[in-house]
């Protein structure tokens, strides 16, 4: 055996783009547009450059009081990590280390097939129905865990809480993560469930609703006793994930949640506008209850308008993958951002005929 051979060699997950160029309009990662709440300057102001010697409290406890303050949930219910993707990897470690297969949907957050090959965890996908909707039925089986994004990316499509628990029911015997990042933007959230499934983890983040991608901060709210063997795994991997700017800048993002709520109505609104506009320029889409639109138009090829797009610095996601070719997700940005992507549509599709 070789040392090649002796290489734990995976296939990464492939993020947005994150462009250098200047006078970019990114609709490509579900960013919010708006700047955190002035909160958070001030909290940056306070912040002691000399304290940074010091190692952070391992426990993050000052942004999970705040958090369990915000949710009305008791300490022992929330996890702190570094982005919802270090809370849900540090889930599929902790939860599925069985070898019955785990189960996520055919189209979703790509990133939960890559935790699965790292962690050499069995998964299958199920695919969605052609109305790309998630049936509860196909996750009535038995299984090593569940994972389901809601509403789901990219899709924006939102499965309703009532089935959510139907597949809670079904499913004692095994963890159900459920990925809220988008539920902010009009879903229903499954977290008051968490005190009647011991089986269900709610997952949120700060980087889309909460204008704080670059804080780099994510949560898990579940019954203590799972919350108790996540942190068992984290304290085995890194005791200090969050370091000491991002738990006091975090918890001054949620002192401000009217400053939040009022961003995510400015969203909603801009996403119901641009919904409209598009539908009348002949684009194909469903409703959306997330910060982005998946779209396609009946007769360009997505990845024409996705390049058109890119010429014209604005920046949206296509994927080159089955089902989902025909497709653009496009991010909600600001009203103006959206304005100059309906005119640079409006040139690619003149520019066509
Ligand atoms: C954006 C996103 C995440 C990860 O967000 P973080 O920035 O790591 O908190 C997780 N799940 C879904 C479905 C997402 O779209």
């Amino acid at each position: 055996m070789g040392l090649e051979d002796k290489i734990r060699k995976v296939v990464p997950y492939v993020p947005g783009e994150q462009p250098k160029e200047s006078g970019v309009i990114k609709l490509n990662t579900n960013e919010n547009p708006y700047p955190p709440s002035p909160l958070v300057r001030e909290a940056m102001e306070r912040l002691q450059a000399d304290r940074f010697r010091l190692y952070p409290d391992p426990a993050a406890s000052e942004l999970v009081s705040e958090l369990a303050r915000t949710y009305g949930l008791d300490e022992s219910q929330i996890f702190v990590g570094v982005g919802s993707d270090d809370v849900l990897a540090m889930c599929f470690l902790t939860f599925f280390n069985s070898d019955s297969s785990i189960l996520f949907p055919d189209i979703t957050y790509s990133f939960y097939d890559v935790w699965a090959e790292l962690f050499r965890i069995p998964y299958e996908q199920i695919p969605l129905d052609e109305n790309f909707r998630i049936r509860p039925e196909d996750y009535m089986r038995k299984c090593g865990g569940i994972v389901i994004a809601n509403p789901n990316a990219p899709t924006g499509r939102l499965l309703p809480v009532p089935e959510i628990e139907k597949i809670l029911k079904a499913n004692p015997d095994c963890v159900v993560i459920v990925d809220e990042a988008y539920i902010d933007f009009g879903g229903e959230s499954a977290l008051p469930l968490i005190s009647r499934y011991g089986n269900l983890v709610v997952v949120q983040t700060f980087s889309k609703s909460r204008s704080s991608a670059g804080l780099r901060i994510g949560y898990a709210m579940a019954d203590p006793k799972l919350i108790r063997y996540l942190s068992d795994v984290k304290y085995s991997f890194n005791s200090y994930t969050m370091n000491m700017p991002s738990i006091k800048l975090g918890a001054a993002v949620l002192r401000d949640s009217a400053y939040t709520e009022k961003c995510i109505a400015k969203i909603i609104r801009t996403r119901e506008n641009t919904a409209a506009a598009l539908r009348k320029l002949g684009f194909i889409l469903d409703d959306s209850c997330a910060n982005f639109l998946f779209i396609r138009h009946p007769q360009i090829p997505a990845e024409e308008l996705f390049r058109g797009l890119k010429e014209r610095k604005i920046y949206v996601r296509w994927w080159n993958k089955p089902r989902i070719s025909s497709y653009l997700r496009v991010t909600i940005g600001t009203d103006s951002e959206m304005e100059a992507f309906l005119s640079a549509l409006r040139c690619l599709l003149t520019d066509r005929k």
